[in-house]
């Protein structure tokens, strides 16, 4: 058998770092052999830092690893991110800088031009953007690799096949955003009870941005944005886990609806191709009933993996509208950094021979 890569986790305590641990719990290539979190946690065994808030029990494998600082050196091959913005900026940096892979969750890298922003299944052409980086910063074995905002990923999986295939022009989504999404404890109940709150500090303008990066087009270590004018409006709902997301797009080329919705249910990328572990069998679900998709009933598609799309239909105004769904912190967090891992495996970039 071969041997299993020994993974760090940065920000383990919190929301996204106990779904990495709850994630890579069997995972047949990663180990976690390595904790870290903020001096609250620091020194303590993980099963004393850490309030356990996912379904079922902290798993044994990690409860007796002791909380560190997210700074260089840790025991492990390399490290998954998810750390506070300000938090990461510095620590992933000197992470890759000390010769770690660092595969982030974190928003603080995903703008940098040398940084690849990955979905596995729309852009796993711009990995190649590592070697650029390497050169650029004088990175030796260290890297890092970003995965898009929460609801970013979801939005952008369902535009990818529309945007291959009849080319899309122009995007408006209004997003209705789990709590989870806040990190724990997120919104106070007395905000978020009974209410719908229109503001995400920093997510329309994310959504904005990393939509045209990861459409974009990857040319000798540069990133063209995809042009396509987008605009978002987010919102924070009522809901524990799952983002949803309501877009129209004009199209550049003729489309009709049961084109939309076969582009979109046949869509498969390199993921599924590769066989990779945490990729789901079908990246998008076309649900026809009038009422889905449901955070409640569509979150766990594809092990939380997959993105379910809803309510396709013209569109008065521009030419197609839809619902799309996405669990934030599997599809829109953990997980989508760990699909990130296991192809950096397949396509070499990870390697197991850290000094231990
Ligand atoms: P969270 O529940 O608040 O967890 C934050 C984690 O970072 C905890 O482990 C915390 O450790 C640690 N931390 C906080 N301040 C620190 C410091 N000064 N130094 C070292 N560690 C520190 O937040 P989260 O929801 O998991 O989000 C983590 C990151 O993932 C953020 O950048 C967020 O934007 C991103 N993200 C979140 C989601 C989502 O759906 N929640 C989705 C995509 C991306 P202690 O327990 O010791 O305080």
């Amino acid at each position: 058998m071969t041997k299993k890569f020994r993974v760090g986790i940065l920000g383990a305590t919190g929301v996204v770092g106990q779904r990495f641990i709850q994630l890579l719990q069997d995972h047949p290539q990663f180990g976690v052999t390595a904790l870290a979190a903020s001096d609250r946690s620091q020194g303590k065994s993980y099963a004393e830092a850490c309030t356990w808030r996912l379904p079922g029990e902290m798993p044994d494998a990690v409860k007796q690893i002791v909380v560190q600082a997210p700074a260089p050196a840790l025991d492990c091959d390399f490290v998954f991110s998810s750390l506070p913005g300000d938090v990461a900026e510095e620590a992933e940096a000197n992470f890759a800088r000390a010769g770690y892979p660092v595969i982030s969750n974190s928003s603080s890298h995903r703008m940098a031009v040398d940084v690849p922003l990955l979905i596995p299944e729309v852009n796993h052409e711009h990995l190649t953007l590592i070697d650029f980086q390497r050169n650029k910063r004088g990175y030796d074995r260290g890297f890092i690799v970003t995965n898009p905002n929460c609801s970013a990923i979801v939005i952008v999986m369902a535009l990818a096949p529309l945007h291959d295939k009849f080319s899309v022009t122009s995007c408006i989504v209004t997003t209705m955003q789990a709590l989870s999404g806040a990190g724990y404890p997120g919104v106070a109940s007395l905000d978020a009870t009974d209410n719908v709150v229109p503001f995400i500090g920093g997510e329309e303008e994310k959504i904005e941005a990393e939509t045209l990066k990861l459409l974009g087009q990857l040319n000798e270590g540069v990133i063209k944005d995809a042009a396509i004018e987008v605009s978002a409006q987010c919102n924070r709902v009522n809901v524990s886990d799952g983002h949803m997301a309501s877009i129209r797009v004009k199209l550049a080329r003729q489309a009709s609806p049961d084109q939309v919705r076969e582009v979109l249910a046949s869509f498969t990328s390199e993921p599924q191709d590769l066989k990779l572990h945490s990729a789901p069998a079908r990246p998008i679900i076309v649900r026809d009933e009038t009422d889905r998709p449901q955070p409640r009933l569509d979150r766990d598609a594809g092990n939380g993996m997959t993105v379910t799309v809803g309510r396709i239909a013209p569109d008065n105004v521009l030419d197609f509208r839809f619902v799309a769904l996405g669990h934030n912190t599997i599809r829109g967090a953990a997980g989508a950094a760990i699909l990130n891992a296991e192809l950096l495996v397949a396509r070499g970039y990870l390697s197991q021979n850290r000094l231990r």
